[in-house]
C-alpha cells in the first residue's frame, strides 16, 4: 500500500492545499484510499479527506468520482438526498506520487460498524426501516434524476449521519486521548474503531478514568459491557464512494458489486442496469435485520462460488426462469437448456421468511411484513424489481 503509486502516508498535523485542510486523524480506507477527518481552517468547520492512491489508474478512478459527486451536489442544493456532498478536491504531491484529493462533508460511523456494534445480531426492524428510508431516497435521486448507478452498494458504503460537531463537542467526538481509545468513531453515535476485543480491555482500564465523563458521553460509549443501546440516536445515513459508480448509458464494467451484494444478472452476464443497485439493497437490508450476510458464497468442489452464489439464491428465492438463467453471454457456463444447474443438483429450498422465523427468532407477523418487502426487490428478473420509489410507497416503511 504505501509505496510508489500507493496511498499517501498522512499524520495528525499535515497541512493539505496550501495549509487550508489539517489532517487530524484516520477514519478509514478502502482498495483505492484512505480517508482521514481533517480540519477546514477557511471554513472553520470538520470535513473527511479522501486522498487516493497515486496511481493512474487511481488517479483516474477519483476524477471519475469528483465528476458523479459534483453533479450530485449540484442537482441538490439543500443537501436533503442523502448522498455524501462533495466539497472541493485538489492534487497532494508526496512521496509515492501525486494523489487525487477529494473534500466531502464529515459523516459516521458505516452501517458495517453499525452491524459489529450491535454483535452481529441486527439492529431491530425500526431502525432497519428508518435507513432503508435514507438509502432509498439517495438511490432514488441516484437512479431518477441523475441517471446514476452506483455498483457498490453494501454496508461499508453507507455511513450515519454525524449528529455531533466535533468543534462544539470534543469530548464525544473523540479528542481526548483516552476517550479516544475508547469511543473510537462516535461521530454517527454509535461505533468504535477497533476491535470488541481491544476495546473491552482498553475500557476495563480507562474505565475508571473516564466514569466522571459518564454524563457527557450520553452513556453510551461507557457502556461497553452491557447490551447495545441505540436510542436516541439519528439514523439518518447517506451514500458514499462513488468510485466505481456510473452513467447508465456509459457502463464500463461488466463485472460489478461486492460478490455478496452482486445481483445474478451481473454473474450471468445478462447486462444490468439501476435494478442492480436494487439488489444489494435487499440484501443489505436483510444483513441489518439479521447481523447475518444474505447470501455468503464459496467455492465447493467441483464448483465455483459463481455456481455456489446462484444456488443460493435459488435455494432462498426458488428457481431461476429459464429465459432469465439462459438470457446471459455466461448462461452455459453455469446452467443447461432447461435453466437447471449442471453441477449443483440438490437445492434445499429454504425461504426468506422461513429463514427469518427458524434461524433469526423472528415473530410470524414480523418475517411476514420484512419478507413483503423484500421479496419483490430480489426478483431474478431485473425488470421486474420495484424501483426505489415504489419501495419507498411500500407499506412496510410507512
Ligand atoms: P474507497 O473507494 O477506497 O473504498 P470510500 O469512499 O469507501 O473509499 O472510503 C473508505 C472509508 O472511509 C469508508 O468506508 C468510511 O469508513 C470512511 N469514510 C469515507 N468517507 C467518509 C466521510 N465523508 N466521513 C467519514 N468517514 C468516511
Ligand atoms: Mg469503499
Amino acid at each position: 500500500g504505501y509505496r510508489k503509486g500507493g496511498y499517501h502516508a498522512a499524520r495528525p498535523g499535515d497541512r493539505f492545499a496550501g495549509g487550508r485542510f489539517v489532517a487530524q486523524r484516520k477514519l478509514g480506507w478502502g482498495n483505492f484510499s484512505t480517508v482521514w477527518l481533517a480540519y477546514d481552517t477557511l471554513e472553520s468547520r470538520f470535513v473527511a479527506l479522501k486522498i487516493q492512491k497515486s496511481a493512474r489508474d487511481y488517479a483516474h478512478a477519483a476524477r471519475h468520482e469528483i465528476e458523479l459527486l459534483s453533479a450530485a451536489a449540484k442537482a441538490d442544493p439543500t443537501n436533503s438526498k442523502c448522498v455524501v456532498r462533495l466539497l472541493d478536491h485538489f492534487k497532494h504531491t508526496g512521496p509515492n506520487g501525486q494523489h487525487v484529493c477529494l473534500v466531502t462533508e464529515f459523516l459516521g460511523d458505516s452501517l458495517l460498524r453499525l452491524i459489529r456494534y450491535n454483535r452481529n445480531k441486527g439492529i431491530g426492524l425500526s431502525r432497519v426501516k428508518e435507513i432503508c428510508r435514507s438509502v432509498l431516497v439517495g438511490l432514488d435521486y441516484l437512479h431518477n434524476e441523475l441517471g446514476i448507478i452506483h455498483t457498490d452498494l453494501k454496508p461499508e458504503n453507507v455511513l450515519l449521519v454525524s449528529t455531533i460537531n466535533p468543534a462544539k463537542d470534543p469530548v464525544r467526538s473523540g479528542f481526548t486521548p483516552i476517550l479516544d481509545r475508547l469511543v473510537g468513531n462516535q461521530y454517527g453515535g454509535a461505533v468504535i474503531s477497533f476491535s470488541e476485543k481491544m476495546l473491552k480491555m482498553r475500557a476495563r482500564r480507562a474505565v475508571a478514568k473516564i466514569s466522571q465523563r459518564r454524563v457527557s458521553l450520553g452513556g453510551v460509549a461507557a457502556e461497553v459491557d452491557k447490551e447495545r443501546n441505540l436510542d436516541g440516536i439519528s439514523l439518518k445515513c447517506k451514500i458514499v464512494d462513488f468510485g466505481n459508480a456510473c452513467w447508465a448509458d456509459q457502463q464500463l464494467a461488466g463485472e460489478i458489486q461486492t460478490r455478496q451484494y452482486r445481483a445474478p444478472e451481473v454473474i450471468i452476464g445478462s447486462g444490468y442496469s439501476y435494478s442492480a443497485d436494487m439488489w444489494s439493497f435487499a440484501c443489505m437490508a436483510f444483513e441489518l435485520a439479521t447481523g447475518e450476510l444474505l447470501f455468503a458464497p464459496k467455492c465447493c468442489q467441483g464448483c465455483s462460488e459463481d455456481e455456489d452464489h446462484l444456488a443460493q439464491m435459488m435455494e432462498t428465492l426458488g428457481k431461476m426462469p429459464r429465459k432469465m438463467a439462459t438470457s446471459g453471454t455466461r448462461s452455459k457456463d453455469y446452467f443447461d437448456r432447461y435453466g437447471d444447474l449442471k453441477r449443483i443438483k440438490r437445492l434445499k429450498f429454504w425461504p426468506v421468511d422461513r429463514i427469518l422465523v427458524e434461524r433469526f427468532d423472528f415473530t410470524e407477523p414480523d418475517a411476514k411484513g420484512f419478507t413483503d418487502f423484500l421479496q419483490p426487490i430480489l426478483d431474478f428478473t431485473p425488470e421486474n424489481r420495484p424501483s426505489a420509489m415504489q419501495c419507498l410507497k411500500h407499506p412496510w416503511l410507512n
